[in-house]
């Protein structure tokens, strides 16, 4: 089943209604981190103009744990987030490219582990881990 196929299938589920408006946005931020404004002008690219649906259709997959909003350089980004422990709300490793600023998920437990794990924090309960990786790809020669 593909990542999108996922998220209708846990819509379904719920008995919750899966929506044109609902599945394109699912669509439009598959791998990608957009910010309102992007998802705005993606989701009117398919004929989707209404902001208020737009919104309303965030904080409905927000409240059922579909979608996050996570902060990179004090920037608002929306993201999915079914199915990923270690990339929530709360926990989460990026890479913000310095020449793109495309935005990539890490999704490496044992980054995670290694971190909670560490002696510097044995003892304290974490709450979260949140990474963010400023970087540029290399030259491959
Ligand atoms: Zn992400």
């Amino acid at each position: 089943m593909d990542l999108k196929e996922r998220y209708y299938k846990k819509i379904r589920s719920q008995k919750l209604r899966l929506t044109k408006s609902r599945q394109a946005m699912i669509e439009i931020l598959e791998n990608k981190h957009l910010t309102f404004k992007e998802i705005q002008k993606a989701l009117a690219n398919r004929g989707f103009y209404n902001v208020s649906t737009i919104y309303n259709n965030l904080e409905f997959l927000m409240e059922h744990k579909m979608v996050v909003e996570i902060y990179i350089d004090n920037v608002k980004y929306y993201d999915l987030a079914l199915d990923n422990p270690k990339h929530s709300s709360d926990s989460h490793i990026h890479i913000m490219n310095r020449e793109t600023h495309e935005i990539t998920e890490v999704n490496s437990p044992d980054i995670f582990d290694f971190i909670s794990k560490h002696d510097c924090f044995k003892d304290f309960d974490l709450d979260y881990i949140r990474i963010i990786v400023s970087a540029s790809k290399k030259n491959s020669h």
